[in-house]
């Protein structure tokens, strides 16, 4: 029952990101009436029902037909997911809290990556914020902060090195707070998996180019050369780490028994 209620909770939040989401930067203030993007028609309550709308609409403006971006969807699901799991790690009302700040903040900065290829600067003070209450009671803090600078560096090298065409900047300030709340192993973990699960991506969205399948949302001319947005895939490292405890070593060592047998 609580969780029911985590969940709704999460897509009522993750329908306020959406919107947080495509005004961000705009100067568009927060509170105008939600219009559908092709007819300008104005939505009401029952077309505005987080998820639900979209899945009885079909994924089409009731008004025009025209099709809703799968993202609004997606963002309001992912949502709900990272605060049933932040609820199922917090230990008390203020982790609760502050996890729920945390995963709004991700969904924030996964999709503005996306769409964008930026990662706002504002969204990561909020988590270097969240980083450093959720440090300090751990009793090692500067441990913590080791490893947050560690990784931190690690991705700036990438960026200074290839001049910004392998690694944004941004991906160097992220992983300073992501990192930070990790700890060593934990950041070592995640910026592996981060780098698996590019490549698996990666590979995968090049795959479907070549088959001329619509991408919902990267850019119709994705090559080798795209500038590809990393914060998704930290972000998703981090969500492995922090809420499931996976273990790269753990991983590669079961992955070296069973291929070699020892
Ligand atoms: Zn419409």
């Amino acid at each position: 029952m609580d969780i029911l209620f985590v969940a709704l909770f999460g897509l009522i939040i993750g329908s306020f990101l959406n919107v947080f989401i495509c005004r961000l930067h705009t100067g568009k203030s927060l509170n105008g009436r939600s219009h559908c993007l092709s007819c300008g028609t104005v939505l009401v309550w029952y077309e505005l029902l987080p998820a639900l709308s979209y899945l009885v609409l079909g994924g089409r403006c009731r008004h025009c037909s025209s099709r809703i971006s799968g993202r609004y969807f997606l963002v309001e699901v992912g949502t709900a997911l990272l605060f049933v799991f932040s609820f199922l790690t917090a230990e008390s009302v203020l982790d609760t809290a502050l996890l729920f700040i945390l995963s709004s903040v991700l969904v924030v900065i996964a999709v503005y990556d996306m769409m964008h290829t930026i990662i706002p600067d504002e969204m990561v003070l909020v988590l270097v914020a969240v980083a450093v209450l959720l440090v300090i009671p751990t009793g090692v803090p500067l441990a913590h902060l080791g490893a947050g600078v560690g990784a931190a560096l690690f991705f700036w090298i990438f960026w200074y090195v290839s001049s910004g065409t392998w690694m944004g900047l941004g991906d160097a300030k992220l992983a300073f707070p992501l990192a930070g709340i990790l700890g060593g192993w934990g950041a070592v973990s995640m910026v592996i998996l981060s780098f698996w699960v590019g490549a698996i991506i990666s590979l995968f969205l090049l795959a479907l180019q070549k088959g001329k399948t619509h991408m919902p949302f990267l850019s119709p001319h994705l090559t080798m050369k795209s500038e590809i947005p990393f914060a998704p895939f930290l972000i998703i490292g981090f969500v492995c780490v922090y809420f499931f405890h996976v273990d790269i070593f753990t991983i590669t060592d079961s992955v070296t028994q069973a291929v070699l047998g020892y």
